[in-house]
């Protein structure tokens, strides 16, 4: 296939923009740069502020009748840390492999993406690019503050694919059609301090909290489903504050996560949680933060689109999983069906992050398919 954008080349541009989040570092220029030529009309805005922003966002469409299909992404990316082999900004082809911080999560996705609306017929349907700058930080001010800049223009895309990367052997083993949600609790159990010795002065919070954890461990949530696994809920850390060997605690403290699936509620679970703690602890605080609902795109047309293009460019019969971390499809999918396609997410976040450059080109292609097919 010819193409007037060559995608590992574009990736290695976004690439070399050094766009920690949320710094944008030129990176959305780059984006610009090589949408506008294929008649891409680009929106940019800046929003939020320090600490979490400013975020730059940015809304790339085309076309203006027929479906409406849509592309989402984000150009941060996760600080390199220490001990690269090479420049993690400076992109480097070594053995067939694009070498830097984003070849994976998710800059030459993104790419592969532009060069396919390159490739396809100016006046065929609607495509509209959703790129935020802020996925891999606390993303206020990313893809929901892009959602209400949608919402105040009426734009709304009939299916959004994101270009995160999930495929885990072989390009297009396995593609994600849901997540699970995701909350964090705090749980605070009050005492009274004073001196080992003289217990009858003081009142022992840890004992009360042992029975809480043991409360919280014996609740079965439910048996999951066809699509999910059962949701779980994990004590990550108990502390008191205190070391010292001759004092009892004032108070004692909980910090625990709950990956749960579409039979739950975030809020469901924090009032489930706050009754426990009343019960077996009464006085107990509990802090909640839901990180995100979990979500499910049933069968449908944006689910063969993608599955079939993946069958007709590799052979690979993809998994369609709801596993793994969430993805901003969390926020989106209150807009239309999204499934979460991309390249092997193997070396994403690490040292020496590198993309099969064979892959990108495959990517690109695969996704040229699905583009041509939705539109058709
Ligand atoms: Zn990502």
């Amino acid at each position: 296939m010819t193409s007037a954008i060559d995608p590992v080349d574009l990736a290695a541009r976004l690439i070399a923009c050094p766009s920690i989040t949320p710094h944008p570092a030129g990176a959305f220029d780059v984006l610009e740069q090589a949408l506008r030529p294929l008649g891409f009309e680009v929106h940019r805005f800046v929003a939020g502020e320090a600490p979490d922003g400013p975020v730059e966002n940015l809304f790339a469409t085309r076309g203006t009748s027929g479906v409406h299909f849509g592309f989402a992404g984000h150009l941060d990316v996760v600080p390199p840390g220490e001990g690269w082999a090479g420049d993690p900004f400076k992109p480097e082809i070594r053995g067939g492999l694009l070498y830097g911080r984003g070849a994976v999560d998710m800059k030459s996705a993104i790419a592969a993406f532009v060069a396919a609306c390159a490739d396809l017929d100016l006046l065929q349907g609607t495509v509209s690019l959703i790129i935020t700058g802020d996925e891999e930080g606390p993303a206020t001010y990313g893809t929901p503050a892009l959602m209400r800049w949608m919402a105040e223009r009426g734009i709304r895309p009939d299916m959004i694919l994101i270009g995160e990367p999930t495929s885990e052997n072989r390009l297009g083993d396995v593609v994600k059609i849901g997540r699970r949600g995701s909350v964090n609790m705090w749980i605070d159990v009050p005492g009274v301090q004073g001196h080992v010795a003289y217990p009858h002065r003081a009142d022992n919070p840890v004992p009360k909290l042992a029975r809480l954890i043991s409360a919280l461990e014996a609740i079965h949530l439910d048996d999951g489903t066809d699509t999910f696994q059962p949701s779980n809920l994990e004590i990550t850390a108990v502390s008191t504050g205190s070391t010292a060997t001759n004092v009892i605690p004032g108070t004692a403290r909980a910090q625990l996560n709950i990956r749960f699936n579409n039979l739950q509620r975030g809020e469901d679970l924090v009032a489930l949680v706050r009754r426990t703690a009343e019960a077996e602890a009464p006085g107990s605080r509990v802090e909640a933060r839901i990180s995100g609902e979990a979500f499910l795109t049933p069968p449908g047309r944006l689910y063969d689109l993608v599955t079939r293009a993946i069958r007709e460019e590799t052979g690979v019969e993809p998994e369609l999983s709801t596993g793994g971390g969430t993805s901003d499809g969390r926020f989106l999918i209150a807009l239309c069906p999204v499934v979460d396609f991309g390249l092997l997410n193997a070396t994403m976040h690490k040292l020496d992050e590198a993309a099969s450059v064979e892959d990108i080109r495959t990517l690109h292609r695969i996704y040229g398919r699905i583009l041509a097919s939705a539109l058709a």
